[in-house]
């Protein structure tokens, strides 16, 4: 799901968007017509693997995010701002959002039950 920055509207707005058996599904605020503010959940079920024994784990996802998203590159005032995307064609693309995040939870690490004991 992509929207060009121009046509987002000043009212807030729902997203919803799915990747695999994930889904993203957020408000979405324009703070400044190059400056956008995505709140909601990351909510579904992971697959995934033991990062000791590399047995198959199957995580619940119930994660809160709120990520900035700017047109282009972030002004300098606006600097220091978390969790910040850039897009560069004008566009903001609502399914790479979800799929960094989900790349962000999949850099932690999981263990399966026998590996935690
Ligand atoms: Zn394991």
């Amino acid at each position: 799901m992509t929207i060009e920055f121009r046509k987002i509207p000043k009212e807030a707005f729902e997203i919803d968007v799915q990747e695999g058996e994930i889904s993203l599904k957020a408000w979405v605020l324009k703070k400044t017509p190059s400056l956008l503010l995505c709140q909601g959940n990351i909510v579904g079920t992971l697959q995934h693997h033991c990062d000791r024994c590399g047995a198959d784990l199957v995580i619940p996802l119930d994660e809160e995010v709120e990520v900035w998203i700017s047109d282009g590159v972030m002004p300098a005032s606006e600097e220091g701002l978390l969790n910040l995307v850039e897009f560069f064609d004008e566009r903001a693309d609502f399914n790479a959002i979800l799929h960094s995040e989900l790349e962000a939870i999949k850099s932690d690490y999981f263990y399966c039950q026998t590996c935690q004991n």
